[in-house]
């Protein structure tokens, strides 16, 4: 139904048959949060529609066109010089990030933490579903896909060195990713708190800063929204809980973003 109202159905789905490597991430994409977004970036005022729509629940979502356009030509240039950049993730929605929270939650209660020492276990690296800025379509994680790695979980930060696996890829990134727009979110300032050091996380900033500003300002919708979600471990996840993690977990990155 939202594709009939959608102006940019048919040209997404032309794009999806070009490109198959993304195709996953657009799978069951209508294509409404492109069009919701585009369309109300000024004007954020009609909650909980905007909560809803900003941490992806209303359908699939996808990676914003503008950020699809800057990863194609970021991916040209890297090409160039060797390096394959492929998308390990980028859009998730609140279902599938929830996936993850539960997994991960399930796994830690069952080895015999505490539900409150699972929590804080897993907002190390994983976000509490409705926060993730991959909800908002701008945020990739990373690889270089000609490099061979058997090792299960790519996305370690021992891979992201010199010498290893995707360390040509990350003083690549270093170099020219800002000049693509993207911009690492959990860096490896001294003193940063909230998320550990993702060198594989990039933001598109000229748009994830506006989702960013607006994110925030509606926070206290958005924690009753989430508090709604009854997440496992949900008695924990409190106002207070919500406001720290704010400040450490979402609002401590990379001032370049905020
Ligand atoms: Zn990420």
């Amino acid at each position: 139904m939202a594709e009939l109202n959608n102006p940019y159905a048919a040209e997404k789905s032309t794009w999806f048959k070009e490109e198959g490597e993304y195709g996953r991430w657009f799978k069951n994409n209508e294509g409404f949060m492109d069009q919701w977004l585009d369309e109300t970036i000024d004007t954020l005022d009609e909650l909980p529609q905007v909560v809803r729509n900003l941490m992806g629940k209303i359908s699939g979502g996808g990676i914003r066109r503008q950020v699809q356009a800057a990863i194609n030509k970021m991916k040209n240039a890297a090409e160039e010089r060797g390096i394959k950049i492929h998308l390990q993730s980028a859009h998730r929605d609140f279902s599938y990030q929830n996936k993850i929270w539960t997994k991960k939650f399930n796994r830690f209660t069952n080895g015999g933490d505490k539900t409150d020492v699972a929590i804080h276990r897993i907002i190390e690296y994983s976000t509490i579903p409705g926060t993730s800025r991959h909800h908002w379509g701008t945020e990739i994680d990373i690889i270089d896909a000609n490099q061979e790695l058997r090792e299960g979980d790519k996305l370690q930060a021992k891979f992201f060195v010199e010498g290893q696996a995707y360390g040509a890829l990350k003083n690549w990134m270093d170099e020219h990713a800002n000049s693509f727009g993207f911009y690492l979110v959990y860096t490896n300032a001294p003193g940063r708190k909230g998320f550990k050091y993702e060198p594989w996380h990039y933001s598109y900033a000229p748009l994830s800063k506006i989702y960013y500003k607006q994110y925030n300002e509606k926070f206290e919708e958005i924690k009753k929204v989430i508090q709604a979600s009854k997440l496992k471990g949900h008695q924990h996840i409190t106002d207070a809980f919500l406001d720290a993690y704010q400040k450490t977990h979402l609002m401590d990155i990379n001032p370049e973003l905020t």
